[in-house]
């Protein structure tokens, strides 16, 4: 990969698997990364920008402040996500806030607040969806609904802000080996290892994804050599399509 040295870039959900991931590979390309979670001190990067997503004035200034901090923004990676489970006749109040919060308004939020900033030279967006955006898994109704909005909230402004140089697109994994698949493995009451083991058996690939196979395609879509990419929905699973 290449052509990211100099190039600022603000990455979402940067403490976990995939987000931790796209940061160290971004910077080992020569990239200045400002990282936000909620918690990122331990985190490598030229900037620190804590907070919680579901505070609106926290999403819609981080774009700001990753350019004062780092002097532009040529990229910015949606990747902070949730996943609450279970059908909508188990999903709680607080279950639907949080989902729609971070899943799908935080990630508006960012993009509404970045897209003028860039205007001027252009720059990528790359959004971290999922492929039970494109095609429903069970029993995890809202999940899915939430990433199913974060890719039509992408290929619209994908369309909508082309002629403005910014390409926006999003990555569709199927199950990733993260913390956030081995917690819910754990809190079901399965070793996270094994299940991992034989989660890998159901890809035709033979394995479950690993963050790195998933931060190369996040940093394709954000590179020149997705130069001709608006409102892409690439899936990544190993071969294995859900539905
Ligand atoms: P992860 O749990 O390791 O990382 C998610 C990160 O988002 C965490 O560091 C968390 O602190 C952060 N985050 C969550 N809520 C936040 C909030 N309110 N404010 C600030 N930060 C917040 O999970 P991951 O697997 O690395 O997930 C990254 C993205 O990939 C998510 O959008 C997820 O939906 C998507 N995804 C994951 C899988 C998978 O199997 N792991 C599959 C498809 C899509």
């Amino acid at each position: 990969m290449t052509g990211f040295r100099g190039k600022c870039a603000l990455v979402t959900g940067a403490a976990g698997g995939i987000g931790a991931e796209v940061v160290r590979m971004l910077r080992a390309e020569g990239a200045l990364v400002a990282v936000a979670d909620r918690e990122v001190a331990g985190l490598e990067a030229e900037a620190h920008l804590p907070g919680d997503l579901r505070d609106g004035s926290y999403a819609d200034g981080l774009p700001g402040a990753a350019l004062a901090a780092l002097g532009g923004l040529d990229i910015v990676v949606n990747n902070a996500g949730v996943i609450t489970r279970g059908r909508v006749t188990e999903t709680t109040d607080d279950d639907w806030a949080l989902s729609l919060g971070v899943n799908v308004e935080a990630p508006f939020r960012v993009s509404r607040a970045a897209i003028p900033l860039m205007a001027g030279a252009g720059g990528a967006i790359v959004n971290v969806a999922s492929c039970w955006g494109l095609r429903p898994g069970p029993g995890h109704a809202v999940y899915c609904m939430t990433k199913a909005a974060l890719a039509s909230l992408t290929q619209c402004m994908g369309m909508d802000h082309a002629h403005q140089g910014i390409r926006i697109n999003a990555v569709c994994p199927n199950e990733v080996n993260t913390p956030m698949l081995r917690t819910g493995f754990a809190r079901r009451g399965f070793d996270p290892d094994t299940a991992v083991l034989e989660l890998g058996k159901t890809v035709p690939l033979g394995r479950i994804a690993e963050p790195g196979d998933i931060a190369d395609v996040i940093l394709f879509l954000a590179s020149d050599a997705a130069r001709y990419m608006c409102g892409a929905l690439v899936e990544v699973n190993g071969g294995k399509a859900v539905g």
